[in-house]
């Protein structure tokens, strides 16, 4: 039976979210600047004003991304639809790819290529450790792989996987270099010219400070003749010169890059509708980043994320994985014997008005994962988390010195 929509029906009440302090591993708090660009007007999809946000949005990420690539742009969609637009995009059916695989983004790496029709070929690790160049590349010389596609920081883990000898070894091997560093671009160094990188895709929902809906990916003349090689057709319109590639077609409409990129470039053939509001989103993402200066953007992550792992640490709880190789924006805590994580992390929604991480695979019901990323890479956010979270501990029977946490991360901030 369907509602009857009385002036009177809650359903007809505006949504008005709860204020909620986003300290899980994404998404965040979005940033205000970024919230209020994003509550402009529209413009026409061919206006100047238009295009020359798009031209900005694409300088703008190429300072993000470090990198002079000409195609720097956005994918309309979370982040998965930069993953799949690039992966779909480079791979024939066929194709062989490696992926090594330490955490649960290398798994969404090999599913989406396997769907692209592409040999996949993965090496594993347990979670909570990284993979050495050499392991990397060794699984290059027995696979022979076209592309490498590797995660640089894995939400599920809190890893951070070294990218930065990679590029190297793909460019003796003749191989593709992929990576997706949506969960840590902007808190981590990430060098995409230096590191030799082809191709690289991202979101905006973990320490870029905005909402899930944007995809800013970048491609290196290599990934781009690759791309372009490739047949594009659509049907009924732009056949001419769009079948001459050779190889096979892209099976995407929505995410050939060959049609997006003669979206974005100076041809501007019309493709999807761009998604406006994202792109004010996007571009006010990337602008608030080079406005405060990425080495200061990624030093603030740094900080806070030892402030909160000092903290953590203080309160008789112990962090999860190789600590030498933890993103700076995300941290894995044990959760405490004989302590319902569920119902902490409930008590610390309802009560505190705070959310942090559950986890999954090997990791489900084991640990907790809080972030201090983006907006909420901040002492008050920081603080407020610690001082919750031993409250909530504290009632739930776990053991700890009073105001261990905040007064150790206090200490630590004294010492910057
Ligand atoms: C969080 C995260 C994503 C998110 O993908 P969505 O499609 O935006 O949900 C992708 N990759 C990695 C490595 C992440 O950590």
């Amino acid at each position: 039976m369907s509602e009857s929509f009385t002036p009177a029906s809650p359903l007809l009440r505006p949504f008005s979210p709860p204020p909620r302090l986003l300290m899980g591993p994404g998404p965040i708090t979005v940033d205000p600047r970024v919230l209020r660009a994003m509550s402009v007007q529209l413009v026409g999809q061919y206006d100047p004003a238009m295009t020359a946000c798009m031209n900005e949005t694409m300088a703008l990420y190429r300072g993000v991304f470090s990198t002079a690539n000409q195609w720097t742009f956005l994918v309309d969609g979370t982040s998965r639809a930069g993953i799949e637009a690039v992966l779909v995009s480079m791979l024939e059916p066929g194709d062989k790819v490696l992926v090594p695989v330490f955490g649960r983004f290398g798994h969404l790496l090999t599913e989406i290529a396997q769907r692209c029709g592409a040999q996949v070929h993965t090496i594993e690790k347990e979670w909570g450790e990284v993979f050495t160049p050499d392991e990397i590349e060794d699984a290059i010389k027995k696979f022979k792989p076209k592309v490498l596609a590797v995660v640089q920081g894995d939400t599920s883990t809190t890893m951070l996987q070294p990218l930065e000898s990679l590029g190297e070894i793909c460019q003796r091997h003749d191989v593709l270099f992929y990576s997706d560093a949506t969960a840590s671009i902007g808190g981590n160094e990430f060098l995409t010219d230096k590191w030799q990188l082809d191709a690289v895709s991202v979101g905006l929902q973990k320490c870029l400070c905005g909402p899930s809906g944007s995809a800013p990916v970048t491609l290196s003349d290599k990934a781009v003749a690759t791309i372009k090689k490739r047949k594009h057709i659509e049907a009924g319109i732009r056949t001419d010169q769009h079948q001459a590639g050779q190889g096979q077609i892209i099976r995407s409409n929505y995410f050939d890059l060959g049609m997006i990129m003669d979206y974005w470039g100076e041809e501007r053939l019309n493709h999807h509708t761009e998604a406006t509001t994202m792109l004010y989103g996007a571009r006010e993402c990337a602008r608030i980043l080079l406005e405060e200066g990425k080495e200061q953007v990624i030093t603030r992550h740094q900080q806070h994320g030892d402030a909160m792992a000092k903290g953590l640490s203080a309160m008789d709880l112990t962090l999860f994985g190789d600590q030498a190789h933890k993103m700076t924006n995300v941290v894995g805590v044990y959760i405490p014997q004989g302590v319902d994580g569920e119902a902490i992390r409930q008590s610390m929604l309802l009560d505190f008005g705070i959310e942090i991480g559950t986890s999954f695979g090997p990791l489900h019901g084991k640990i907790w994962r809080i972030g201090t990323m983006g907006y909420n890479a901040r002492k008050d956010a920081v603080l407020q988390t610690l001082v919750a979270l031993e409250s909530v501990l504290t009632r739930a029977g776990h053991k700890l010195q009073a105001n261990a946490g905040a007064d150790t991360a206090l200490n630590f901030y004294g010492q910057l």
